[in-house]
């Protein structure tokens, strides 16, 4: 119980942008937009009905050109979503619909407008495109912007909020969220949204905390209850208690120090001071985050997961969808690599037009490869959209959850056939792109020298390689104290792929989250990785850590390593040696 006997609550959506805030919740106020009344609007009224409506579009584009005016240039992103605005509130579809309706049905601009953005809406939701689907949003803005001009609600003026406070509303239109004033507040709660949605890019953009897709935020937070807004997990506290905020308090100031080292040499190099260079790259969930990994000093894409983009949808994207996301994020990065992992869906990432029915360990069921190699025609799109979009730099091809030699060659074989079919068809692709697999499911690092062969790279997946070395769910809170990426297992069998690796010619990435913590470089070093790959925030900090250390050092260090029996043995030798670099501010939790 808190301080003033109520429960803290635990509120959980999608992280729309990372970090932490604290601070007195403020509720946005939509009146005049939530509750439509409609009215019969006599014949004589219909004209005088039609001018209230265009009155009030003009006044929503001009508030939307004071708003561009005074967006400054580093926002300039945020401020094109303004602009697409503006064009949709001249939209014929939007606007003259509109005025039809009003004047076909004798009611009020309010209802006509409602039910003219319903059907909008409704068309755009079953439209293929991902980016298309998600315009809905743009187009509920505008038409909540026309109706309180309609209602003549005042809108809430951000700007002139006067408070210290996270705001907490229904939902925030990007216009609202690009007049946020950094001093004042601290950070935002959505009952809607989505971490692509416009909304979050803003938030990102300026990198303050927020929470989107919450569900019952408005309902369960009232004005001036103390929350915690935890972007990066995505989750909302309300009441929190003493404890809670102690804990939160502490990672707030972790997130602050990374911050400060974002803005200090991530674009340097990360080069031991021996001279090895470690390539530091990015792991992107979505194509947008490309330029998060650039901003961060990612010297690549070191996974791309993209089943992101096949998730929260009834239909699976085409090979052209595909095809012009993929070709956007690899010329964005080229001549620098991305590495396009195929298809990891299932396990903890159900689709939703999955035929198969309700798995009891999905981790152990039709998860990435398997599933895959099961429905080829899904696979034989993606794989075709890859091998074309590769043609635009430098894509490798990774393939997830591989655990025998046999669903290696089946999915060499299925990818074989994709680039014959283009090359039939006369379409521009490029077939030499390098070839790797995930390593993380413990049979593949006893067969590591057999797929060797067959591969261009390896690379490590730790997240998956302790969940199934172990035994522990990833998603199993009550486990997680088993979750050791330094136990003696986990560097015994990195040290295992590594050493095969270097017989057969052939690199070891890493990309699972243990490569992004600087507490874990030296022994990675030692154990001969080629690149490493992570969130894009941790980017910096790394290279950091990189360039604090020498590989010579850290290749006597990993027979130390080498002799631990345990996790925490191995912990406290790297704190015993590498303790000085680890306490500086930098790499402080
Ligand atoms: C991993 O398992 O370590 C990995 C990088 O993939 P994911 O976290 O997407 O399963
Ligand atoms: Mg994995």
């Amino acid at each position: 119980m808190s301080n003033n006997n109520i429960s803290e609550i635990r509120l959980s959506g999608i992280g729309g942008s990372p970090g932490i805030c604290i601070g007195k919740a403020y509720l946005v106020d939509r009146e005049g937009v939530e509750v439509i009344e409609k009215y019969h609007i006599g014949k004589k009224y219909l004209q005088r009905e039609k001018n209230r409506f265009k009155a009030a579009v003009k006044k929503a584009m001009d508030e939307l050109h004071v708003i561009i005016e005074n967006t400054p240039e580093i926002y300039r992103q945020p401020a094109s979503i303004l602009e697409t605005h503006v064009v949709l509130l001249k939209d014929k579809m939007l606007y003259e619909k509109t005025v039809e309706t009003i004047e076909e049905e004798h009611v009020n601009a309010e209802w006509a407008l409602r039910k003219v953005v319903a059907s909008v809406k409704t068309i755009f939701r079953n439209m293929e495109d991902a980016y298309l689907k998600e315009r809905v949003t743009d187009i509920v803005n505008v038409s909540d912007r026309i109706l309180r001009n309609l209602a003549g609600a005042k809108q809430v003026d951000i700007e002139k909020i006067d408070k210290r406070v996270i705001l907490v509303a229904n939902d925030l239109s990007p216009a609202e969220t690009s007049q946020i004033n950094l001093e004042r507040i601290k950070g935002f709660v959505t009952d809607r949204g989505g971490r692509s949605s416009h909304t979050s890019i803003i938030a990102r953009t300026l990198e303050i905390p927020a929470v989107q897709g919450v569900d019952s935020a408005t309902i369960t937070i009232a004005n001036d209850d103390l929350i915690i807004v935890d972007g990066t997990s995505g989750s909302v506290i309300v009441h929190p208690t003493k404890q809670t905020l102690v804990d939160f308090k502490a990672r707030k100031a972790k997130y602050e120090t990374h911050k400060v080292v974002l803005l200090k040499g991530s674009q340097l190099p990360a080069e031991t001071f021996d001279g090895f260079h470690m390539p530091v790259m990015g792991n992107i969930e979505l194509p947008d985050e490309v330029f998060s990994a650039i901003d961060h000093g990612g010297d690549g894409i070191g996974l791309y997961r993209t089943e992101f983009q096949y998730l929260s949808r009834r239909t699976f994207p085409g090979e052209e969808e595909l095809f012009e996301k993929y070709k956007d994020v690899v010329k964005v990065m080229a001549p620098k690599p991305v590495i396009i992992r195929t298809l990891d869906i299932n396990g903890d990432k159900a689709v939703a037009n999955s035929s198969n029915s309700i798995e009891r360990n999905p981790a152990l069921g039709l998860r990435a490869i398997r599933y895959c190699l099961r429905h080829p025609d899904v696979f034989t799109t993606q794989l075709r959209a890859i091998l074309r979009a590769a043609s635009f730099g430098n894509v490798r091809i990774l393939f997830p959850m591989i655990s025998s030699n046999d669903e290696l060659c089946e999915a060499k074989r299925i990818l074989n056939q994709a680039a014959d079919s283009l090359e039939k068809k006369g379409v521009a692709f490029n077939r030499d792109i390098e070839i790797g697999i995930l390593i993380e499911v413990p049979s593949a690092v006893v067969m590591a020298d057999v797929m060797a062969k067959e591969v261009d790279f390896f690379s490590i997946g730790t997240n998956d390689l302790i969940q199934y070395s172990f035994a522990i769910d990833r998603e199993n809170r009550h486990v997680s104290h088993l979750y050791r990426p330094l136990h003696p297992a986990i560097i015994r069998m990195i040290k295992q792929v590594s050493d095969v690796a270097v017989d057969n010619g052939i690199k070891t990435f890493m990309c699972g989250e243990m490569a992004g913590d600087p507490l874990h470089i030296p022994i990675l070093l030692g154990l001969g990785m080629d690149e490493l790959s992570m969130n894009p925030q941790a980017i910096p900090v790394v290279k950091r850590m990189v360039r604090s250390l020498s590989i010579q050092d850290n290749q006597m260090f990993i027979k130390k390593v080498l002799k631990q029996t345990s996790a925490t043995d191995t912990m406290k030798l790297v704190q015993d040696t590498y303790g000085d670099i680890l306490s500086e501010k930098v790499f402080v939790e």
